[in-house]
């Protein structure tokens, strides 16, 4: 057996970073900024007002409060879209304004209009302001020039906003790679007719398909191969020519009928690992190179349904998101330190065990906690879909009521 770590290290030295690409902003959603984007104009463009008032000179509110109103005359009002007032705000003048309209020339400060109170074309203030209040500098929160988003950003909801903000059309990203998945054994059908003799249903490929279009990658569905050596010879050929990197389940066991691995072994250059985890023991890796030269890996995850849901947890989404630029710790699933609410015993069998666990916050503490998410067997799907995360437990005998354990989020934590 090896370490996590070094099948992590076997893997990821697998999969380089990939080929960048121009996309529009709109289609870049969790993509890596392959280089910095500098502002080309000013956000805001002009001089604006955070508050629905008046436009005045500071200087004619001094002394205004309550009690002692200032009177100003109303020459006009702005709001937004408009370019601004035909005369510039004069002394012993206002301007009515409106949120987002341009500060017209002359005024420098605004009331809101909760200070004011207006009788006919005249507004009285009743409140001292300073010049600069409420009013939004040109410039205040982007200068041109201003590196608005670095290189190597995971681009969010926010820097999209910020781009469109200031009239970015297109990026540079690092291009996320299309992946394939395709599920072997000879027991295995699709579709919901009845089962016969010794049958199962497919589970993995709409697990994994999933996984990876919730992480961001196009997905191709390669379907669903016999154990039959030829045929996963095509099918994995096939895979090849169409996609950037393939994930594949079942068949990479000890198993008499795991072609998979004989497959692989023929096509690429694979390692065959017994990593030190349960579950998800099996893993294959490795890469093809394609006729066009292009590097394609490889990740043979085992069949049962929660080892390949692990595997691709730990080993294959990381490795997939480093291809599409993402580097340290921005590969992986949040990580928390959480509170067991209940014992979980275990044996020492030189592995780390990774243990389905729902995911609770408790607002007495401020701590999320955790506890079994049921039954833990490698085929026994329940308990993954029961799961807020993946609580990971070293060698030893396992944690204490109250212990703290490492947790790795997934989707459903906390119910978000
Ligand atoms: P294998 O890795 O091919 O030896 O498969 C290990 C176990 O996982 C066996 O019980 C298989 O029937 C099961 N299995 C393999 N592939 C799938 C799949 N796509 N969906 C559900 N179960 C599977
Ligand atoms: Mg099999």
């Amino acid at each position: 057996m090896i370490s996590l770590a070094e099948a992590r290290d076997v893997v990821f030295g697998g999969c380089p970073r990939g080929p960048e690409a121009v996309v529009p902003v709109a289609e870049a959603h969790g993509a890596v900024l392959a280089a910095a984007v500098v502002a080309g104009e000013a956000v805001p463009p002009f001089a604006n007002t955070a508050m629905d008032g008046f436009a005045v000179r500071a200087a004619d509110t001094v002394g205004a409060g309550p009690d002692h109103p200032v009177d100003l005359e109303i020459v006009g009002t702005v709001q937004a879209g408009m370019s601004g007032l035909d005369a510039p705000v004069g002394e012993g003048r206002a301007a009515r304004i409106m949120t987002g309209a341009p500060m017209p020339p002359g005024a420098d400060a605004v009331v809101m209009v909760e200070r004011t109170e207006v009788t006919g074309d005249r507004v009285a203030v009743l409140a001292e302001v300073a010049a600069g209040l409420h009013v939004r500098p040109v410039g205040d929160d982007v200068r041109p020039g201003d590196e608005v988003v670095a290189a190597g950003t995971v681009l969010g909801a926010a820097h999209l906003a910020l781009l469109a903000t200031v009239g970015v059309q297109e990026v540079p990203v690092v291009r996320r790679p299309v992946v394939g998945v395709l599920s072997t054994g000879d027991e295995l059908v699709d579709g919901g007719g009845p089962l016969g003799p010794g049958q199962i249903r497919d589970s993995n490929r709409l697990a994994l398909r999933t996984l990876l279009a919730a992480a961001g990658f196009e997905v191709v569905d390669l379907g669903l191969l016999p154990d039959d050596e030829a045929v996963i010879t095509y099918g994995i050929r096939a895979g090849i020519e169409r996609c950037d990197a393939l994930v594949t389940s079942g068949g990479v066991s000890m198993g008499d009928f795991d072609f998979v691995k004989v497959v692989l072994d023929r096509l690429g250059a694979m390692r065959w690992m017994q990593v030190a985890i349960k579950p998800a023991k099996p893993l294959a890796f490795g890469t093809v190179e394609r006729a066009d030269g292009v590097v394609v890996p490889i990740f043979g995850l085992p069949g049962n349904p929660v080892s390949s849901m692990v595997s691709f947890e730990l080993f294959c989404r990381p490795a997939l998101r480093q291809m599409a630029g993402r580097t340290g710790i921005d590969r992986f699933r949040p990580q928390i330190v959480a509170i067991a609410d209940e014992a979980m015993a275990r044996k020492a069998d030189g592995k780390t065990h990774f243990v389905r666990v729902r995911t609770r916050w408790d607002t007495s503490d401020g701590r999320v906690h955790v506890a079994s998410a049921g039954a833990q067997g490698s085929h026994q799907l329940t308990a993954m879909a029961n799961a807020g995360g993946l609580a990971e437990l070293p060698d030893g005998a396992g944690v204490e009521v109250g212990d703290q354990v490492a947790v790795h989020l997934l989707d459903a934590a906390l119910g978000l």
